[in-house]
């Protein structure tokens, strides 16, 4: 748990004191406890430590003022309020804090997310992201479609503690088993997961053979992810609980799917509206025909074309284009003549005749 200490409590100097004060206070002090002067004694060490941070920062007229902000509003036990819990003398415990409630102080919040590197917020994961092609009848009705997603779970075998079956387990040595690890970050002391015991303040005699002893496993998560009608590219859909867990917290993180609709041979969309295109022969486009087109949903619909439509002329086929928050677009069908290919002799021959009739230049 992250803890800041009272540093004008640790110089002995007022709040108010002056640059040429603080200085004295620390000359004497560091030279009272500096190591050399006390071989062998720990606890002489730890003060010299912390002596030695609170000058770093009450010396530095940037940290101070940061500081001090954060003294004023009763972070440390002599302002304006007290924090919720039992802090110690001289300490905050900063879990304490709700971050979220110090929005309107402007933005005191941030303030403190950056001197302490992360605050409570920070322990829900971050989303993982993915893109997912999605076939564009799906998209455009609505459905279901598959999606894998690398996570790590904690391990099945030792249920997460890293420990093999029936291993001892001692308290870790580069802790002391507290699972925290005190370092200094911008003149401010931090407290973090331990990396030798990953924070549970343990370590086994034998590590778990399925997870070398790192409590979790990469797995690929199937899931099925609800496709709504209408979907366009770049649209998002947020899952909730269904990315990364936090491997401190064990919090569940969101899945935050961004779909990417693949194009169809025969359909394009504008809008609501689709669009498509459908040949035909000389003779039909001529003299007039009856045509099925398929629409998105895989019916067919006679369409009525009259006699010398030209190609590239558009017909309306009314509601059959994408449906969205209770609206419907239409289906537009855009006619393509196919001309004959080589023409026998005698073919050739009755087209000229034709064309001849008709007063087409060739
Ligand atoms: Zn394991
Ligand atoms: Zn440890």
């Amino acid at each position: 748990m992250p803890a800041v200490k009272d540093y004008y409590q640790v110089l002995g100097v007022p709040e108010k004191a002056g640059e040429p004060d603080i200085k004295k206070a620390y000359r004497r002090l560091a030279k009272q406890y500096h190591p050399d002067a006390n071989p062998g004694d720990n606890a002489a060490s730890e003060r010299f430590k912390e002596i030695s941070e609170a000058y770093s920062v009450l010396s530095d007229a940037e940290k101070r003022k940061q500081y001090d902000t954060m003294r004023r509003f009763g972070a440390f036990g002599g302002g304006g309020f007290s924090p919720r819990g039992g802090a110690g003398a001289g300490q905050v415990r900063v879990e304490d804090f709700d971050f979220g409630g110090l929005g309107g102080l402007g933005g005191l919040g941030d303030l403190f997310s950056s001197i302490f590197g992360r605050g409570r917020k920070a322990a829900a994961p971050e989303p993982i992201e993915v893109v997912v092609e999605i076939p564009f009848r799906v998209a455009a009705l609505g459905g279901k479609v598959p999606v894998t997603v690398g996570v790590t779970e904690a391990c099945p075998t030792c249920g997460g503690s890293g420990a093999a079956p029936g291993a001892k387990v001692n308290a870790c040595q580069e802790c002391k088993g507290r699972g925290t690890v005190t370092f200094g970050q911008g003149g401010f002391a931090v407290q973090r997961p331990c990396p030798a015991c990953r924070g549970r303040g343990k370590v086994a005699s034998e590590s778990c053979g399925k997870c070398a002893g790192q409590g979790e496993v990469s797995v690929d998560k199937r899931l099925m992810v609800t496709v709504p009608p209408g979907t366009d590219s770049g649209q998002k859909a947020r899952l909730k609980g269904q990315g990364q867990r936090n491997a401190d917290s064990g919090a569940p993180g969101d899945l935050l799917v961004t779909f990417q609709v693949q194009p169809d041979r025969f359909f394009r969309r504008e809008g609501l509206d689709l669009h498509c295109t459908v040949p035909v022969n000389v003779a039909q486009a001529a003299l007039g025909t009856k045509l099925k087109v398929s629409t998105i949903e895989g019916r067919k619909v006679v369409l009525k074309i009259p006699a010398g439509t030209q190609p590239g002329r558009k017909f309306r086929i009314k509601g059959q284009g994408i449906e969205k928050n209770k609206r419907r677009g239409d289906q537009f069908v855009e006619i393509a003549v196919t001309i004959p290919g080589k023409l026998s002799a005698e073919q050739e021959a009755k087209l000229k005749e034709f064309a001849d009739e008709v007063g087409l230049k060739y």
